[in-house]
């Protein structure tokens, strides 16, 4: 599962994080993930509490913050966030749009004690 291998990269920067800052137990990890990843975040949640299993991040909770994307019409030049491939225009209500961004998948940060 694809989903799976991203929780093993978060955990491998969580244990990068902590070597560094020192602390013992992680309380809250905020996680940012783009509309267009491609990244189920139910299935984000249930990996990462399979991969945290036995560790220093376990019984974290994973707080999943959604990015939105943007589009541009082309027929308007109007540039609008969306979380939608195919929302048109909301100010001529063109469907010529290109959507960008919204793929981010990030640690924002942590609460730890
Ligand atoms: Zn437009």
């Amino acid at each position: 599962m694809h989903e799976m291998a991203i929780c093993e990269g978060i955990l491998q920067s969580l244990e990068n994080i902590r070597a560094k800052e020192n602390f013992d137990k992680i309380k809250i990890v905020r996680l940012e993930i783009g509309c267009f990843s491609g990244v189920e975040t139910d299935a984000v949640q249930f990996s990462f509490d399979a991969v945290t299993r036995g560790t220093f991040a376990e019984n974290a909770t994973l707080e999943i913050i959604q990015q939105n994307g943007k589009a541009y019409c082309m027929d308007c030049a109007n540039v609008f966030e969306t979380n939608d491939r195919l929302m048109p225009c909301p100010r001529c209500d063109g469907i010529n749009t290109m959507t960008y961004g919204g793929d981010a998948l990030r640690i924002k940060d942590l609460e730890v004690v």
